[in-house]
C-alpha cells in the first residue's frame, strides 16, 4: 500500500472509529451516571436533611391501605377505627388536628410496582440473607458489623445499651463488652428471624417467600417513586436484615419493624409513614414471646395500631427522636413487642414534665438521597 493510501485509510477508518468509542464510552458513562448504578450516587454529600414541614390546620393526610392477600388482613370497620384513635391520640400527645384523605384500598404488589428499579437495584445490595449457608461465618459476622456500626451512631451509652438489650438475648448470659453483645444480638436476630421463613401463611406457603415485601430497606425506598400518600398502613410482615446498621432493638425482635418514617417527593411534608398490623393481629409462639401476651381483643388491636401510627406522625411533622426508657412518652419505642405495657404507661402530662430534648421539632435529623 503506497503511503498516500494508508493515509486515506487512517483517516476515513481509524478516526472516526475512535472518535466513536469515544462518543460511546462518554454515552455508557451518562447511562450509568443517571441510572444511578455508579458508586458516585451514594456519596456522603447526596444525602441531604428533610426540611421540618410547615404545618396547615388541620394537617391533610392520605392514607392508604396496602393489603398482601396470603395474610390476615383489617377490616374497613378495623381501619376506620384506628384512624379515629390516631386523630384523639394526635390531638392528644401533639395537639395538632389531623384529618384523613382516605384513599382506594391497593395491592402489595402495586404499591411495589412504584419503587424505581434503578433504586431497588442498589439498595439490594445491603440485604443480608441467611439462607445461603455457604457463607456462614462471613453472613455472620457481616450482621454483627452492621450491628456495631448502629450501635457506634447512636451514641447511647455501652452499660445502658447493655443493660436493655441483654434480658432478650436467645442466651440470657452476663455481658461484659460491646463485642460481646453484638455476637449475643447476631444469634438472637439470626435464630428469630429463621422462624418466620419455616411458618406458613394462610396459602400454606412461608411467611418470608420470594417476594420483596418482607424487606424493610425497600419499604424505606418506596417515597423515591409515585407515592401519593402520607400514611400506608398494612397487614405485610416487614422483617429483614441490612448490612448498613441494625438497630438493637429490631436485632431483639428478630428483624421485624412495626413503623417507620422515611422520605417521599410526592408528599408535602417531605416524607410518609407506614405502619405494618402484621405482629399485632397474628398469633404465634414468637408473637406470644415479644409480646408477652398471646391474643389481643378487638379495642387492644385498634388501640395499638392507632399509638403506632401516632409514634411515626411524631417523626413525620415534628421530627421528633425516641426519648428512650420515657414511658410515659409516645415518641418512646416500644420495647420487643410489649404494646400493652407501652400503651398502658402512655401519659402526655408526665411526658411534657420530662421535658426531653427529643422531642423537640427537628431533634432528629432524617435524610434523603438527592441523586435518586
Ligand atoms: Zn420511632
Amino acid at each position: 500500500m503506497k503511503n498516500h493510501q494508508k493515509e486515506v485509510v487512517y483517516s476515513s477508518i481509524i478516526i472516526p472509529s475512535i472518535t466513536l468509542s469515544v462518543i460511546l464510552v462518554i454515552v455508557f458513562l451518562s447511562w450509568l451516571f443517571f441510572h444511578n448504578i455508579s458508586p458516585y450516587q451514594d456519596k456522603p454529600e447526596h444525602w441531604l436533611p428533610i426540611s421540618l414541614p410547615e404545618l396547615q390546620n388541620p394537617v391533610v393526610l392520605r392514607v392508604v391501605y396496602v393489603e398482601n392477600s396470603r395474610f390476615k388482613s383489617l377490616t374497613e370497620d378495623q381501619l376506620k377505627k384506628i384512624l379515629d384513635k390516631t386523630s384523639e391520640l394526635v390531638s392528644e400527645f401533639f395537639s395538632v388536628e389531623v384529618v384523613f384523605d382516605y384513599k382506594k384500598k391497593t395491592s402489595i404488589q402495586s404499591l411495589f410496582d412504584n419503587l424505581p428499579l434503578d433504586v431497588k437495584k442498589y439498595q439490594s445490595q445491603k440485604i443480608v440473607s441467611i439462607e445461603d449457608e455457604q457463607s456462614g461465618i462471613e453472613t455472620f459476622n457481616k450482621i454483627r458489623n452492621s450491628i456495631a456500626q448502629q450501635i457506634k451512631h447512636e451514641n447511647n451509652s455501652e452499660q445502658s445499651i447493655i443493660d436493655y438489650a441483654t434480658p432478650y438475648l436467645i442466651d440470657y448470659k452476663k455481658i461484659n463488652n460491646i463485642e460481646e453483645l453484638t455476637t449475643e444480638l447476631t444469634k438472637t436476630i439470626m435464630q428469630r428471624y429463621q422462624y418466620w421463613t419455616e411458618q406458613l401463611a394462610n396459602d400454606g406457603k412461608p411467611v418470608l417467600d420470594a417476594s420483596p415485601f418482607n424487606q424493610w430497606i425497600y419499604w424505606d425506598s418506596l417515597g423515591y417513586g409515585d407515592l401519593p400518600y402520607e400514611i400506608v398502613i398494612t397487614n405485610q410482615l416487614v422483617a429483614s436484615i441490612e448490612d448498613n446498621g441494625m438497630p438493637v432493638h429490631t436485632c431483639l425482635r428478630g428483624g421485624i419493624t412495626g413503623g417507620n418514617m422515611t422520605f417521599n417527593k410526592h408528599s408535602e411534608l417531605g416524607g410518609f409513614v407506614f405502619v405494618s398490623a402484621f405482629q399485632i393481629i397474628n398469633d404465634n409462639k414468637l408473637m406470644s414471646y415479644l409480646r408477652e401476651d398471646e391474643t389481643y381483643t378487638q379495642q387492644q388491636t385498634i388501640n395499638y395500631i392507632a399509638a403506632t401510627l401516632t409514634h411515626e406522625l411524631g417523626h413525620l411533622l415534628f421530627h421528633y427522636a425516641h426519648p428512650f426508657n420515657a414511658q410515659s412518652c409516645i415518641m418512646n419505642p416500644t420495647p420487643l413487642l410489649h404494646y400493652r405495657q407501652w400503651f398502658d404507661q402512655l401519659d402526655v402530662k408526665k411526658c411534657q414534665q420530662l421535658n426531653s430534648p427529643m422531642l423537640k421539632p427537628g431533634a432528629v435529623t432524617l435524610k434523603y438521597n438527592v441523586k435518586w
